[in-house]
C-alpha cells in the first residue's frame, strides 16, 4: 500500500510543528479508458485535487480529439491509443498544440500506460474484454489497482487474484457495489468471510430502465431506449447489461472474486432508488449498508484516496426528498441473465469466460440494430450450453476460450437474427 499523499504534521526538533515535506507524495495516476464514463468521472475528481493527484498516463481506443484535448488539461507524461491510425492522428494533433508527450500504440502501448515506473494507481475503466491484459499488467507490477474493468475479473478472476499476491498489488473496487461492500467489510476484506462473521452479501440492483415492463413487451426495444438508464448515466455496453440485468450477473462473479465469497453467500435485491449501493449482513443479523447519491464519483474517489476520505463534487444525500427505500426480489424469468450468471459461477472454470464473451458478442450486435434485445440472453444460453467447462490453465487459455465462445456467439447471434 502507498503512503497517503497529504502531508503530515510532525513535531520538529525546537518542538513546534512544521510540515513533513518529505512524507508528502503526489499520487501518480494512470487512467486507462480515460475518455470514457469512468475515465471522465476519474478526471472530474482528480482536478479537483491537484495537490494530490498527478496524471502520469492516459489511454483512449480512437477518439484521438478527446485525448488531445485532455493531454491540454493534464499533462500526461504518456499516451496510448489502442487504434493505430488513431495513434497517428495524436501524434499530429499533439504536435499542432505543441504538447510534448510520447505517444503509443496497441495493447503494448497501453500495457506500457498501465505499468509506467512513475505510476501508483491504475484507473482500470476500457470496457469488456480489452482491458484484461493491461489490468492484468497492472496487478504483476504491483500497482494499486482500481478496478472498474469488471469482464477483466469476470473472465480471469483467479489469475488475477494470484497476479495481486505475486506482484503485491492492492485492489480496490470501483464498482459502485463492490465498492460499497468493502467498505462494509474493511478491514477483511478478502479474509475468509465466515470466520469474521459475514452471512450475506447483499448486491443491489435497480432493475434497469425494463424492471417494470412486461417480459413480451420488450421484443421491439431500441438501442437507445435500453441505454436510457433511470439512476446512472453510463458507456453504452454497460448501459445494455443494466437492462438485460446481466450486469448484475457480472457483479455476482466479481464479487465472488473480490470477497473469496461462494456463490450461496451472495444475493441480490432491486432497489430502484438505487441510494443503497450494497449491504453485508453478519450473523449476528447486523445489516451494514453504504448510501449516497448515485454518482461514480463517489467511490472513485474513496478509491483515488484510500485509506483517506476526500471531496468528491458529489451532492448530499437528502433523505426526506427521497421519502422511501424499496427493496424487491429480482425476477429471474424477465431477467434470465441472473439465473445464467449463478450457473456460470457454479460451473466454474472456462464458464464465465464464456458467459462475458457471448454477452460482449451480443450486446455489440444489439446496439448495432441486428439483433433483437430479448435474443441477448438467448445467444448467452445457446453459447453456454454449447461450451462444456474446463479448469482454466492460463491466460492464454482464457483468450483462446475468449476466442472460441466469439465465434460459437457470432453462429448464435447470426441464427437469432435470420428467425427474425
Ligand atoms: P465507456 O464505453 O464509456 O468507456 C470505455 C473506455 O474504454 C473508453 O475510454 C474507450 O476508448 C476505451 N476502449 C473501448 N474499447 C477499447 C479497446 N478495444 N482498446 C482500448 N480501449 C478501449 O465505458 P464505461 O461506462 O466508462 O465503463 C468502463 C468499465 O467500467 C466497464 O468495464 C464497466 O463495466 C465498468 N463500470 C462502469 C460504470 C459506469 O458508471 N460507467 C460503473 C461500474 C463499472
Ligand atoms: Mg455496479
Amino acid at each position: 500500500m502507498h503512503s497517503s499523499p497529504s502531508c503530515r504534521l510532525r513535531p520538529s526538533s525546537t518542538n513546534t510543528w512544521r510540515l513533513d515535506l518529505a512524507n508528502a507524495k503526489i499520487k501518480r495516476i494512470a487512467i486507462l479508458g480515460a475518455t470514457g464514463s469512468i475515465g471522465q468521472s476519474t478526471i472530474d475528481v482528480v482536478l479537483r485535487h491537484p495537490d494530490r493527484f498527478k496524471v502520469e498516463t492516459l489511454t483512449a481506443n480512437t477518439n484521438a480529439h478527446q485525448l488531445a484535448v485532455l493531454c491540454e488539461v493534464l499533462s500526461p507524461s504518456t499516451v496510448c491509443m489502442a487504434d493505430g491510425e488513431a495513434a497517428a492522428q495524436l501524434s499530429r494533433l499533439l504536435e499542432k498544440k505543441g504538447i510534448r508527450a510520447e505517444v503509443l500504440t496497441g495493447e503494448e502501448g497501453l500495457i506500457a500506460c498501465a505499468t509506467h515506473p512513475s505510476v501508483d494507481s491504475v484507473m482500470a475503466a476500457i470496457v469488456g474484454a480489452a482491458g484484461l491484459k493491461s489490468t492484468l499488467a497492472a496487478c504483476q507490477a504491483g500497482k494499486t489497482v482500481l478496478l472498474a474493468n469488471k469482464e477483466a475479473l469476470v473472465m480471469s478472476g483467479a489469475l488475477l487474484i494470484e497476479a495481486i499476491q505475486q506482484g503485491g498489488a492492492t485492489l480496490l473496487p470501483i464498482d459502485s457495489e463492490h465498492n460499497a461492500i468493502f467498505q462494509c467489510l474493511a478491514p477483511h476484506t478478502r479474509a475468509d468471510l465466515r470466520s469474521k462473521g459475514v452471512r450475506r452479501i447483499i448486491l443491489t440492483a435497480s432493475g434497469g430502465p425494463f424492471r417494470t415492463r412486461a417480459r413480451d413487451s420488450l421484443a421491439r426495444v431500441t438501442p437507445d431506449e435500453a441505454c436510457a438508464h433511470p439512476k446512472w448515466v453510463m458507456g453504452r455496453k454497460i448501459s445494455v447489461d443494466s437492462a438485460t440485468m446481466m450486469n448484475k450477473g457480472l457483479e455476482i462473479i466479481e464479487a465472488h472474486w473480490l470477497f473469496g465469497a461462494p456463490r450461496e453467500q451472495i444475493e441480490v435485491v432491486i432497489h430502484p432508488q438505487s441510494v443503497v449501493h450494497s449491504m453485508v449482513e453478519y450473523v449476528d443479523g447486523s445489516v451494514i449498508a453504504q448510501l449516497g447519491n448515485p454518482d461514480m464519483r463517489t467511490p472513485i474517489a474513496h478509491a483515488l484516496a484510500f485509506p483517506d476520505r476526500i471531496e468528491s463534487g458529489v451532492e448530499s444525500l437528502n433523505l426526506p426528498a427521497i421519502g422511501g427505500l424499496n427493496f424487491e426480489k429480482p425476477d429471474t424469468n424477465q431477467f434470465p441473465a441472473i439465473r445464467l450468471a449463478y450457473e456460470a459461477l457454479q460451473a466454474g472454470g472456462t464458464a464465465p469466460i464464456v458467459l462475458n464473451a457471448a454477452n460482449e458478442m451480443a450486446v455489440a450486435s444489439f446496439l448495432s440494430g441486428k439483433l433483437p434485445f430479448l435474443a441477448i440472453t438467448q445467444v448467452i444460453e445457446n453459447v453456454l450450453q454449447g461450451s462444456a467447462p474446463e479448469p482454466v490453465s492460463g491466460i492464454e487459455h482464457v483468450l483462446a476460450v475468449d476466442s472460441m465462445a466469439r465465434e460459437l456467439a457470432a453462429i448464435a447471434i447470426q441464427r437469432a437474427c435470420e428467425r427474425r
